[in-house]
């Protein structure tokens, strides 16, 4: 057992974290007071770094990263900017997938432009009435000759406004039977759905989107996967997602503690710093505790990914502890600020609104417990 980074992953830490401070940190402040949107030429300046193209194989073009250094890269790019975070690994997500499973014909369609990052990808299950029941979708889509024909709404979608391929799931129907939840590449030069933003707690300078397909023609050559296939092809990529948001938040857990420690030694009351007093100690201890170890249970469940192995469990365990754990280090952090904790003078009011949405997205704290529930006692409390 190893808890050292090796040679290659310390250097993608720290090239990636001089390379944020300089180009990325200083863009974060104007765009989240003004809830001014992310434009692509940002999201572009990551492309050297393989945020698109880190995690697919280099026979089809991409760096091959290994999964513990892409997680320190999206550990890196948290700490900085949540935001610009969660477009790019949503993106990356699709990115994924589709060169997991897609066919060869739609990875060379898709993959160079995305993995260039010329494009983005999001990735579209959740519905006005469907979130942790992903079985219940009610997106239709029905063949039409070479085409298929999907309608239907997908809200609180990541990027969706901005993103040029959208990963859409709908239920085939043929002749009224249902042939089960289907994956689909609807490229926004092909077909055509309408976006609309919604205003939300954090990350206002991402857009989080409900797309709206109304006898949207998309392709057949764009199913990705066989009809039917969908929900096999969602669940795919899970533990990888969970790995990913539990590293996405310990970015901010991070840049929580670090702003604290900061605030805590330069910030005096009753004549000393109150990085003296023990009750701030305590504060600041818990925060660094609660970092580490949700650091080490998402390394674990990476290792394991990196390895070819099973981690449900591990990836549960690490989204679940991990999300929960960095709300209430966000949360700290304004208590060590006092009320300056509370203004916009420092960041730590806006990695609090941040970190919230993560105990909700890729799987709720509820979910988590189920999951892991069955995985413990074998008996599943889903219907
Ligand atoms: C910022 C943000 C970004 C998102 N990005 C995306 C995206 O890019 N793509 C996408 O498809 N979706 C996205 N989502 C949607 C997200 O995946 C859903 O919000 C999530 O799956 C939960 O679904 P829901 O919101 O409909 O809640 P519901 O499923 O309606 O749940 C409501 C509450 O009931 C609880 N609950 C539900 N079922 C059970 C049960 N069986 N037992 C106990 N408790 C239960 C839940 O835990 C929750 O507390 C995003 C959400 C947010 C907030």
């Amino acid at each position: 057992m190893d808890f050292q980074l090796n040679e290659q992953q310390r250097i993608i830490k720290d090239s990636v974290r001089k390379f944020l401070a300089k180009e990325i940190a200083p863009l974060v402040g104007e765009h989240e007071t003004q809830r001014k949107l992310i434009d692509k030429s940002i999201v572009k300046k990551l492309e050297p770094y393989g945020f698109a193209s880190g995690l697919v194989p280099e026979e089809q073009g991409g760096l091959g990263l290994d999964f513990v250094s892409y997680c320190l890269m999206v550990e890196e790019l948290s700490r900085v900017w949540a935001s610009l975070r969660t477009m790019v690994t949503s993106s990356a997500l699709a990115v994924r997938l589709l060169s997991r499973v897609g066919s060869r014909h739609q990875r060379e369609k898709f993959l160079p432009h995305l993995m260039s990052m010329d494009q983005l990808a999001c990735f579209a299950l959740t519905e006005p009435n469907v979130g942790s029941d992903t079985r219940s979708i009610e997106a239709k889509a029905e063949r039409d000759g070479d085409h298929y024909v999907i309608n239907g709404t997908k809200t609180l979608i990541t990027g969706g406004s901005l993103a040029d391929l959208v990963l859409v799931y709908a239920k085939v129907k043929e002749s009224g039977e249902d042939k089960g939840i289907t994956a689909f590449l609807v490229h926004k030069d092909e077909s055509a759905f309408e976006a609309r933003d919604i205003r939300k707690m954090g990350m206002h300078a991402s857009p989080l989107s409900e797309l709206s397909f109304v006898d949207c023609r998309v392709p057949a050559a764009n199913r990705l996967g066989a009809e039917g296939e969908g929900q096999r092809i969602a669940l795919s990529g899970l533990n990888a997602g969970r790995v990913n948001v539990t590293f996405a938040v310990v970015g901010l857990g991070q840049a929580a503690l670090e702003a604290s420690i900061r605030y805590a030694q330069e910030r005096e009351q009753f004549g000393k710093p109150i990085a003296g007093f023990q009750l701030v100690q305590d504060m600041i201890v818990q925060m660094a505790l609660k970092v580490d170890t949700a650091r080490l249970l998402g390394f674990r469940a990476a290792a394991l990914i990196d390895q070819g192995r099973q981690c449900r469990r591990e990836a549960s365990f690490a989204k679940l502890y991990a999300t929960e754990a960095m709300v209430e280090v966000c949360n700290q952090a304004i208590q060590v600020h006092g009320g300056y904790g509370y203004t916009e003078e420092f960041p730590v009011e806006r990695y609090f609104r941040d970190v919230r949405h993560l105990t909700l997205a890729e799987g709720t704290t509820e979910i988590q417990k189920l999951l892991l529930g069955r995985e413990i006692l074998g008996a599943s409390a889903f219907v």
